[in-house]
């Protein structure tokens, strides 16, 4: 052991301090013990990889009580998302309108009308609300929330094709992240999978061909992660609603993200509208909340009533259904695409609709603010950002970042410094940089930006 080694407290000096002897009734000796030891190997850690003198006693201490207030409040940390990358499923994806927040904490702390209708004074629908708002701005003549569009999936082929068969394009057998395939997914409701074409290429002959008397469903999938280019041919949601209504098989989109915006406006093109699915006849159509819709984590389905009715008859939809804070919450937002001059309240919209100039100026003030007082070279860079969260897997944003180079210890260091951080800053390593996007921040990340540069760097 090296002398400077030798100056780290052991773990039961720090575990003596009253201040960390008070967890001990909350979370535990073993609790306390490991967090404590923690601690002393991230110092070690620090001292390896950066030399210097151990931090002294009541630094270590701040450290420990840190984590011990963290791990006692269920350990979600609020983060800067400075990765680039809009719909960030690690990062908790859509962050929420102002309206929202403040819907869901007027419903959190009381009692509400969630299944009571007031006027009748009888039991009410707990969906009733949002399902009007979902038919205003989808189009469609009915609609459901249950708790993800992964679940949203499961309820249809649960309801539609259990035991039965699912025609589905070769080119669509998607796994997005979490496990979640396609082909997977279709077994375990227990339906037959039947693919049809080729990887590149599908056309309406092929489904036809595929259809039997054992055919339940015949299923579209967003690619909501890669690109098939080059050489190919893809039956469109119109044409495949056509097939399906004339051989009197359901028709059914998964389309991931599910935007109800024309994104083509963002420069974005491709991207498939909810509305546009709708009109194209496609007979279910099921999306997330908490994507591009800008909303809380859900699974909607809209779609044609008859079929949304045996949807919501299927007793699964009980183990699947959502909280009064999602319905509050999704209702608040929904509330927003209703006046579509507002719709720039939504988080990600503000976000996609700033010019990079604006994303310039935003990073250059915390760059003045910070040259000549931190440890680094400062600059700012172009940079692509993405969409994320299963929409536009190659489409990218212009966008600018702030790119800093420590001069004393590496990137690797200074990223995770920035993440320990309290609110934690994420960005991404680039060579020697630590590079801090500026697309996906909102207004009130940038002081946090700043200080979470000004404290990392001060003592490099
Ligand atoms: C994201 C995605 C899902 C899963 O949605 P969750 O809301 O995360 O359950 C399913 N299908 C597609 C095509 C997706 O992009």
């Amino acid at each position: 052991m090296s002398s400077t080694m030798r100056g780290l407290p052991a773990v039961h000096r720090l575990l003596a301090e009253p201040a960390v002897a008070a967890y001990g009734a909350l979370l535990g000796g073993g609790a306390l013990t490991r967090a404590a030891r923690e601690v002393l190997d991230g110092e070690r850690a620090r001292i390896r990889d950066e030399g210097g003198e151990p931090s002294p006693f009541a630094e270590l201490i701040g450290r420990l009580l840190t984590r011990l207030a963290e791990e006692e409040s269920a350990g979600l940390v609020a983060a800067v998302n400075a990765a680039g990358v809009l719909v960030h499923t690690n990062l908790g994806r859509a962050p929420l309108a102002d309206e929202a927040v403040v819907e869901i904490s007027r419903i959190a702390a009381g009692y509400s009308n969630l299944e009571f209708d007031l006027r009748a004074g009888v039991r009410g629908s707990r969906y009733e609300r949002v399902n009007a708002l979902l038919c205003e701005v989808s189009g469609a003549e009915d609609a459901l929330v249950v708790n993800n569009n992964a679940a949203a999936v499961l309820l249809v082929l649960d309801t539609f094709a259990k035991g039965r068969e699912v025609v589905v394009a070769r080119s669509q057998l998607v796994e997005i992240g979490g496990g979640f395939r396609i082909p997977d997914v279709l077994r375990k409701s227990g339906c037959t999978l039947v693919e049809v074409g080729a990887t590149n290429k599908t056309y309406v002959a092929d489904y036809q061909r595929a259809l039997t008397t054992e055919s339940a469903l015949l299923l579209r999938c967003h690619t909501s992660n890669y690109r098939i280019d080059g050489f190919t041919h893809e039956v469109s949601a119109r044409e495949l609603a056509e097939l399906g209504h004339r051989a009197g098989v359901p028709v059914v989109e998964d389309l991931g993200s599910g935007t109800l915006v024309d994104l083509a406006r963002y420069g974005l093109q491709g991207e498939p509208t909810v509305q546009e699915t709708v009109a194209a006849g496609v007979d279910l159509v099921t999306f997330s909340g908490d994507k591009l819709l800008g909303g809380p984590q859900a699974g909607v389905i809209v779609g044609r009533k008859p079929l949304v009715a045996r949807l919501r008859a299927n007793p699964l939809l009980r183990a699947l259904r959502v909280d009064k804070l999602t319905l509050a919450a999704l209702a608040a937002t929904l509330r927003i695409y209703v006046q579509p001059e507002a719709l720039e309240r939504i988080p990600i919209y503000r976000m996609l609709a700033r010019g990079v100039e604006e994303l310039e100026a935003m990073l250059n003030g915390i760059r003045l603010r910070l040259e000549g007082r931190v440890d680094a070279e400062l600059r700012i860079v172009s940079t692509s950002a993405y969409v994320g969260g299963g929409s536009l897997p190659t489409a990218t944003l212009p966008s600018r970042a702030l790119a800093v180079r420590p001069r004393h210890g590496d990137a690797e260091t200074l990223a995770r410094r920035l993440r320990e951080h309290r609110p934690a800053v994420v960005g991404r390593i680039e060579g020697s940089e630590v590079l801090l996007d500026a697309r996906a921040l909102r207004d009130e990340d940038l002081q946090t930006l700043h200080d979470a540069l000004a404290s990392t760097l001060a003592g490099a």
